[in-house]
């Protein structure tokens, strides 16, 4: 298994970790999903890597299969949520104008709602 990275000043890896609680809804060796604390939509979960890359900028090639898992894995939690047949949305904002604001890749899946495009 590939060593796992961790920052213990990341919100995100302290998540993992388990010393700050989340409302998870799926986890496996390489990947937690979790409710997001101020949802914008019905459903709002954010599907991290439990290793630590800051932005979408910092993974790498090699992390290719892993970052496809974060969709996988978001489609499988619309499906079992319901939402598959009205439709979701998946995000990953990146940096400051992307409006990145937790630097730990975390790709968005929201659903519930109809979203509006272009977004804000
Ligand atoms: P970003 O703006 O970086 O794309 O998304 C970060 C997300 O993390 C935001 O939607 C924010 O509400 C969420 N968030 C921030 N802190 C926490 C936390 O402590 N727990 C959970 N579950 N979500 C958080
Ligand atoms: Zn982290």
């Amino acid at each position: 298994m590939p060593q796992r990275v961790s920052d213990p000043e990341c919100l995100f890896c302290r998540i993992v970790a388990g010393e700050i609680p989340a409302d998870k809804l799926y986890e496996d060796d390489e990947l937690l999903a979790f409710r997001d604390v101020n949802p914008q939509a019905p459903l709002h979960a954010l599907i991290i890597p439990k290793t630590h890359i800051a932005t979408l900028n910092d993974a790498t090639a090699g992390q290719a299969a892993l970052l496809g898992r974060l969709l996988v894995v978001a489609t499988e939690i619309a499906v079992e949520q319901g939402f598959a047949e009205a439709g979701y949305r998946t995000v990953i904002n990146c940096n400051g104008d992307g409006g990145q604001s937790v630097y730990h890749i975390h790709l968005h899946l929201l659903a519930g709602r109809r979203l509006a495009w272009p977004p804000g």
